[in-house]
């Protein structure tokens, strides 16, 4: 097959790559023109273990293209997918000013009849507006079909995903466009769902604003858990052997972040609001998530009694480990508050000092050695799980911060291995040693 793929993010790239190693001739998309210089030389604009390897592999052997231009990009296509970003209005809603574009530039660059394939994360009934659009603009007379097919892959571990995912959901209305489209996945070996094209989209709003409930609940669990005196992992553990309830999505922690979570669920409330429904469940999930985000601020405020002056390590800057994306992460929040509060503060990430440096105030300086942060500081904030803080040697603490008071935010350390070491330590969910 021939397929386009527009936008190259961390969903459009990986899919466009993805399907050319399967054996389809992809040609990818990109406004940004930097970006696609460089991953005409097969150096991939965003961190995702294993997609180097692979974009360098399919240029070479000749089915992966890039380009800015979209009629030379749609010119051989037989199918279209759908990338770009949608992120939120300041209602929350979603902004489909890049799905607005495309659909326009579909309609002014195909010269045969298409498929679309939806692969932004978009409110229900977008894909039937993708389509009006083509539909009006279109000067010659080709037929076009619209597929959905949200998308589920988790950064850090797309490419995985992609070729491991649990479904590929497919909602269409024309029986032939969607046998198209389960036939181009079929080397992926991934279970395909058949729908209809307003469930594909609702699965995948729904299927967010689920796993971020489930997420604000064992925090609100942990936050009751530290005050009855139970510990959350051991309760996450007793939960999760319940195959009703299962154990994924149950670590407790400072919330959740990243380009999807927050954006999803507030669309959702958005969606049900413009249908005259209170989704006062979810509007309760974002609610919590905030106040969880500023969960070891406080912790640090009640334990020093003021942070003015502090030197304050904040471990992890990345919204997860293994990603440089720094969209929605809760160390953005964290960073602000305690600047605010007059500390002064180190930070350090093995990646993501790159994007976090859009994000984050000039006075913030940035490392990837953690022993830098660390030195001489008063206290230490874990906000991300990086393999270098998990695995640090926990002497270190002491050996080179100025007091060893640490807030972890992601319950990384054993507690009874914490009592060895001379270390105050306070996480989520669990009694402080101190
Ligand atoms: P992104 O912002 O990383 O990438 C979007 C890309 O589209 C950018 O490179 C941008 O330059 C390009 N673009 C914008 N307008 C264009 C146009 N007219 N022509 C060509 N290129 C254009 O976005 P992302 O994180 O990959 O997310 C894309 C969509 O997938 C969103 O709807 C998101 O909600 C959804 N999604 C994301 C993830 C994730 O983990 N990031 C997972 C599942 C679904």
């Amino acid at each position: 097959m021939k397929i386009s793929v527009v936008g190259t993010g961390y969903v459009g790239l990986v899919t466009g790559v993805a399907l050319s190693h399967i054996g389809h001739v992809v040609t990818c998309i990109d406004i940004d023109e930097a970006k696609v210089e460089r991953m005409r030389k097969g150096i991939s604009p965003i961190f995702e273990p294993g997609l180097d390897e692979l974009m360098i592999k399919n240029i070479a052997e000749g089915r992966l293209f890039f380009t800015t231009n979209h009629r030379d990009g749609f010119a051989q296509a037989d199918v279209i997918y759908i990338a770009v970003g949608t992120p939120e209005n300041e209602d929350g809603s979603a902004n489909l000013t890049f799905i607005d574009q495309v659909a326009r530039d579909i309609a002014e660059n195909i010269s045969k009849d298409i498929i679309v394939v939806t692969k932004s994360t978009v409110p229900v009934g977008t894909n039937y507006y993708i389509r009006d659009i083509i539909e009006k603009q279109l000067k010659v007379d080709l037929q076009v079909d619209i597929v959905s097919n949200p998308e589920f892959l988790r950064e850090g571990s797309s490419v995985h995903d992609t070729f491991h995912g649990d479904r590929i959901v497919i909602g269409a209305d024309s029986d032939d466009a969607a046998k198209v489209i389960e036939e181009i996945n079929t080397p992926f070996g991934v279970p395909v769902y058949r729908t209809d094209v307003r469930s594909a989209e609702m699965i995948k709003y729904a299927s967010n604003a689920f796993l971020a409930t489930k997420i604000s609940f064992i925090n609100e669990i942990s936050n009751i858990c530290e005050k009855v005196g139970a510990d959350i992992e051991s309760v996450s553990q007793g939960m999760g052997l319940d195959k009703r309830i299962g154990s994924l999505f149950l670590k407790a922690g400072i919330g959740y972040g990243g380009s999807c979570f927050p954006k999803d669920t507030k669309a959702l409330t958005q969606i049900a609001a413009n249908h005259d429904h209170n989704f006062e469940l979810l509007k309760s999930v974002i609610e919590v998530n905030k106040h969880q985000q500023s969960m070891l601020v406080h912790k640090a405020l009640e334990r020093f009694g003021t942070l003015r002056g502090k030197n304050i390590a904040v471990l992890g800057l990345a919204f997860k480990p293994n990603t440089d994306d720094m969209r929605e992460a809760a160390s953005i929040v964290i960073i602000r508050q305690l600047i605010d509060l007059g500390a002064t503060v180190k930070a350090f990430d093995p990646i993501a000092i790159n994007n976090a440096k859009k994000h984050l105030p000039d006075n913030v300086e940035m490392t990837n050695n953690i022993e830098k942060a660390l030195k001489d500081s008063d206290c230490a904030i874990i906000v991300t799980e990086w393999k270098e803080i998990k695995e640090l040697n926990l002497e270190q603490y002491a050996r080179l911060m100025k007091t060893p008071v640490i807030f972890d935010g992601r319950n990384c350390y054993e507690l009874e291995r914490v009592k060895e070491y001379d270390m105050e330590y306070y996480s989520i969910g669990r009694r402080p040693i101190v």
